[in-house]
Parts: structure tokens; C-alpha cells; sequence
């Protein structure tokens, strides 16, 4: 009888909200799993065989953690956060300094070590500010990242990063995939203390308000942007790993668009409360975006399907239980 090979995952960043579902997918999937991360899953145990808590940003630990020719890499960390911490202006040297140092610790590190495939997690937020202004008709076609003028040091990073991937790609024969993540969301994602993005902050203002209340917004909630449930990222994710010679960059995200009033409104409903918006000024990022699935779909003979409102109703009754277990904690 041949027995099959066990195939080896290095998961970096498998400390936070997609990692650490990534980790779980691909121990489902039979795989030994090693993480890396500076801290460990916040809302529930890693399910990596190996955990290392480390600083992808040294280079001996780089060096150290990659230290079999793994026969897949997910490189997922990087200093990030929704939109109060991206488009505030005030971490703009940290997002662009530590993510860049890891990307270019793990390209270099991974290629030497001889691992077989690395995928890279980039953003929508590399496209075009340009091509955002109007939220009915955003442009975010995988072609028209160039002439590039992302709206944030965090974009920059992300399609500088992309370059090196593709450059390791071209000279040293590494099997890069890249996607652009598109607002992703879930359980067990921040849902507070500034990096959260707006479903968690939405669903967890829905869920401490009375009702009869009012909640804050930042704008005037008629920007639009698309939100991809993290399960059908994490299947994203797997077609493009298990492509035989497609390799992206390509869009991971949903192509059902909604303005932030109705994501609020969406909330409103499943928490079953009828609430106030008051639209307060704060940094917002593009008028409009979504994600362009016609690549994905012709590439990979897939897309997203899931919808905004079953992806919200999982993670509003993650979040509300998670607000009943502070209130709880505060008593
Ligand atoms: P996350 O912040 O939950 O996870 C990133 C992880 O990287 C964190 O656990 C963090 O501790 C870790 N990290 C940061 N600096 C590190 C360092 N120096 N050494 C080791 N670990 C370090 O974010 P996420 O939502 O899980 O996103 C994962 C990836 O996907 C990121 O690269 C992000 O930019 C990209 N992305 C996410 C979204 C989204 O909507 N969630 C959208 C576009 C792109």
C-alpha cells in the first residue's frame, strides 16, 4: 500500500482572524500545520501542530521558523487594521516599515529555504483611488492597478509587496499566488479597540445599543464597499493554491456592493432593533468598492456566492455574545 505523503503548511500570521481560520481549514484538510505569529489567537485555540510566537520582522527568527523547504507558505501577516488605523495618517511608518520587513524577511528567507509554493495576501486597497470616486461604479478589475495611486501607505505596501513576490517569481523560480482580499469578515475577527473593520463594528454598535438608540458612523454611510465571509475566502484561498498554473494577483471578495447605511440596516434587522445613525466625520477610505469577480470566475471556474446577510447573521451572534461575555466580565 503507497502512503501519501503528509503535506506541510507554514501558516504566517496564524495568530489572527484569517490565519487562524486558515490553520483550522488546513488541518481539516490532513495537513501538519506549523504558525507563526508575535501572539496567539485571541478568541479560541490555534489548531497548528507547531506555534511559534516570533517576530517575522528579525531576520534570524525569519531564518529560523522557515526551516524546512515547507510544500506551502500563507503569508498573512502584516500590521493592519480597518479604516480608523489604515486612513488615520497616524500609522502610516508602521504599516509601511514592519509589513515591508516582513515580506522582504519571508521572500528572501523562503526562497533560500526552498519551499514550493507561498501564496501572498494583498488588498483591494492597491487599486486606484482614482477609480473609486463614484460608489455606484467603482473600477476594481485586476488590470487596472496600474498607473497605481493607492489611496493609503498601506495600498503602497501591498502592491510594492506583490512586486516582490513576482520578482522572486520571475528570477528564482518561486511558485507565488497572490490574491486581493476584499473586506473580510467573521467570527472570531477584532470587533473592538480601534483595528476592527466596519461589519464588526457595525454588528457590535448593533449589539450594545438599546433599542430605540443611536449608533455612531463615520461619513455619511452612502460609501459603498463589498464584505466576502471568511469561509468562502478561506475557498478563495484554496483555489488559487490548488491552480496548476494560474497565479494571480487575483480578487478574493464579494461582488454584492451595499452602501455602509445598509450594512448598518442589515444589522439593525438581524438584531432585531430599530436604531438612530448619526453620521459623525472620521476616516473613510474610497467612495466606492467592490470586488470584481470576472478574473476568479474565468481563471479558477469560481466565485463567492455566499450572501452579505448570511455572512452578517454568523457574525452579529458571535459579536453580541462576545459583548454579553465583557458585560459579564464587568459586573
Ligand atoms: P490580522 O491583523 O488579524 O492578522 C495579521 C496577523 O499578523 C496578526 O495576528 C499580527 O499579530 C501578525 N503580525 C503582525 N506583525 C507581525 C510580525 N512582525 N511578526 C509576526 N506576526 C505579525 O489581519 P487579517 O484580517 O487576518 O488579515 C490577514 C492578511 O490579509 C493581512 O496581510 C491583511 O493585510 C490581508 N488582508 C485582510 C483583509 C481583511 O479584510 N481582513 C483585507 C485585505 C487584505
Amino acid at each position: 500500500m503507497t502512503k501519501t505523503k503528509i503535506k506541510k503548511a507554514l501558516v504566517l500570521g496564524a495568530g489572527g482572524f484569517i490565519g487562524s481560520h486558515l490553520v483550522k481549514d488546513l488541518k481539516k484538510r490532513g495537513y501538519f500545520v506549523k504558525g507563526v505569529d508575535l501572539k496567539k489567537p485571541e478568541y479560541s485555540k490555534s489548531g497548528a501542530d507547531e506555534f511559534v510566537i516570533g517576530d517575522l520582522r528579525d531576520q534570524k527568527m525569519c531564518k529560523k521558523v522557515i526551516d524546512r523547504p515547507f510544500d506551502e507558505v500563507y503569508q498573512l501577516a502584516a500590521d493592519m487594521g480597518g479604516a480608523g488605523y489604515i486612513f488615520s495618517g497616524e500609522h502610516d511608518a508602521d504599516v509601511m516599515h514592519n509589513s515591508a520587513t516582513i515580506n522582504l524577511n519571508v521572500s528572501y528567507y523562503g526562497q533560500k529555504a526552498g519551499i514550493k509554493k507561498i501564496f501572498y495576501s494583498s488588498s483591494a486597497c492597491i487599486y486606484p483611488a482614482y477609480n473609486q470616486k463614484d460608489p455606484d461604479n467603482p473600477n476594481c478589475a485586476e488590470k487596472s492597478a496600474y498607473p497605481a495611486a493607492p489611496d493609503s501607505e498601506y495600498g503602497w505596501e501591498k502592491l510594492f509587496s506583490e512586486r516582490l513576490y513576482l520578482s522572486f517569481r520571475r528570477n528564482y523560480g518561486l511558485d507565488v499566488r497572490i490574491a486581493r482580499f476584499h473586506n473580510i469578515f467573521g467570527p472570531e475577527g477584532t470587533w473592538r479597540g480601534g483595528k476592527e473593520k466596519a461589519p464588526a463594528a457595525i454588528c457590535r454598535k448593533v449589539a450594545e445599543a438599546k433599542d430605540g438608540g443611536t449608533i455612531e458612523m463615520w461619513g455619511d454611510g452612502k460609501q459603498t464597499r463589498s464584505f466576502l465571509y471568511i469561509d468562502e475566502c478561506l475557498k478563495g484561498i484554496r483555489k488559487l493554491m490548488d491552480s496548476k498554473n494560474f497565479f494571480g494577483p487575483v480578487n478574493i471578495g464579494s461582488d454584492e456592493m451595499v452602501t455602509i447605511n445598509k450594512l448598518a440596516e442589515i444589522a439593525m434587522k438581524i438584531g432585531d432593533k430599530k436604531l438612530f445613525i448619526k453620521h459623525l466625520p472620521g476616516p473613510l477610505g474610497v467612495r466606492g468598492r467592490n470586488s470584481d469577480n470576472k478574473l476568479i470566475k474565468k481563471s479558477l471556474g469560481w466565485k463567492p456566492e455566499m450572501r452579505l446577510e448570511e455572512g452578517i447573521k454568523k457574525t452579529y451572534e458571535w459579536i453580541e455574545n462576545q459583548v454579553k461575555i465583557k458585560a459579564f466580565n464587568v459586573k
